[in-house]
């Protein structure tokens, strides 16, 4: 998954927007992808990214702690990146903040259970024969995971969490709000606790509350023989880590495999032109031609014509989805034709030449008979 994006960015505006340009924003971008109103697949992901991004920029406080720290405010309290954001800074509107709390009554009391990490996507660059052969790579992965400190809790030590004294624990209050049908109590968020129903007293020093640090560890990934480039590999629970304990996101690793400058792949198989003399297409020759596995005695027979294709059975690469069963390997026939001969060669081929004439067994002279 993405890393978060920059909230001025999510609402389309420049950094500096004024509070009217953030409001006139986020009202035609929430209208436009309300989950209620679009039904597109990711149109409830961008509005709760969206409603994330109103909720800290329509703030003036919240506003100018981002603007001058991004993510990483130091004075923000337990539930940093990735955890919900408070949902108290609507209003204003008139009728629409209805829609929108309706919507969080479910949205924010699924953001407080436990949530998968998101994944973690990188490109892994292996030589030729790292991917025909298989290999073990030690992948460096930095990912946001629990502080060890704390636990994840945030908290300096388990009795500075406590039960939010504004909401009793329930994470939402009751506010009464006005809307086109009149005054009307409306359940929302505790703004004191982000609707978590907790509060910390005294921040774990080690994470400064968010429960989660950043943290750079290595995993030895099983690259299997026979992979192809463009294939991914998914290592379970190396992503980040989930929230609340959910589990941890995957990590996927593309892999961009080096190609070999003779050997050509396709899928298991292996394809290989070589260069044949005339004669020895001709005559036919037993020759040591290079395989993945090192050179194998290939007969061609005689007769062999332009870019005839020899099989040599079980010499491709293993199945990377398992299986011990091998792909073959290709050998295509080039014909060369001799350039700069010697006298010697001269006379010979010069010698042949007549006789084919003599015979008119030549390609060319069978050729014009059809044309008689
Ligand atoms: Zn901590
Ligand atoms: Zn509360």
């Amino acid at each position: 998954m993405a890393a978060k994006r920059d909230y001025y960015e999510v609402l389309g505006l420049q950094k500096g927007a004024s509070d009217d340009e953030i409001k006139k924003a986020y009202r035609s971008l929430a209208k436009k992808y309300h989950p209620d109103l679009n039904k597109e697949p990711g149109a409830e992901e961008k509005f709760k990214e969206i409603n994330e991004a109103y909720e800290t920029l329509s703030d003036p406080q919240k506003k100018a702690r981002y603007d001058q720290y991004g993510f990483e405010d130091p004075t923000q309290g337990f539930g940093g990146a990735g955890g919900g954001a408070g949902f108290g800074g609507f209003g204003g509107f008139g009728g629409f903040e209805d829609i929108i709390n309706q919507f969080f009554g479910g949205g924010r009391r699924q953001s407080n259970g436990p949530s998968q990490g998101a994944d973690v996507e990188k490109t892994l660059n292996i030589t030729f024969e790292e991917a025909v052969f298989g290999c073990t790579k030690r992948i460096r992965v930095t990912v946001d995971d629990d502080c060890m400190t704390c636990g994840g809790s945030g908290a300096a030590s388990k009795s500075d969490i406590k039960t939010c004294p504004k909401c009793g624990g329930r994470g939402r209050i009751l506010v009464r709000q006005q809307t086109i049908f009149g005054y009307t109590n409306v359940e929302t968020g505790c703004p004191d606790c982000n609707g978590r129903g907790k509060i910390i007293t005294k921040k774990c020093p080690d994470c400064a509350g968010k429960g989660r640090v950043r943290r750079t560890k290595d995993v030895d990934v099983n690259i299997p023989a026979g992979i192809l480039s463009g294939m991914t590999i998914r290592v379970a629970g190396a992503g980040q880590a989930g929230f609340n304990g959910g589990p941890n996101g995957d990590l996927y690793l593309k892999i961009n495999a080096q190609e070999h400058p003779q050997f050509r792949r396709d899928g298991q198989d292996i394809y290989l032109e070589i260069p044949i003399s005339y004669s020895q297409a001709a005559l036919g020759d037993t020759i040591e031609v290079p395989t993945i596995d090192g050179n194998v005695s290939v007969k061609i027979p005689a007769g062999t014509q332009y870019g005839a294709k020899l099989r040599l059975r079980g010499r491709g690469t293993k199945n990377p989805k398992g299986g011990s069963s091998r792909g073959d390997q290709y050998v295509i026939c080039n014909i060369v034709v001799p350039t700069n001969l010697s006298k010697e060669e001269s006379e010979l081929i010069s010698k042949l030449s007549v006789l084919e004439k003599q015979e008119k067994k030549s390609p060319w002279e069978k050729f014009k008979s059809l044309f008689k």
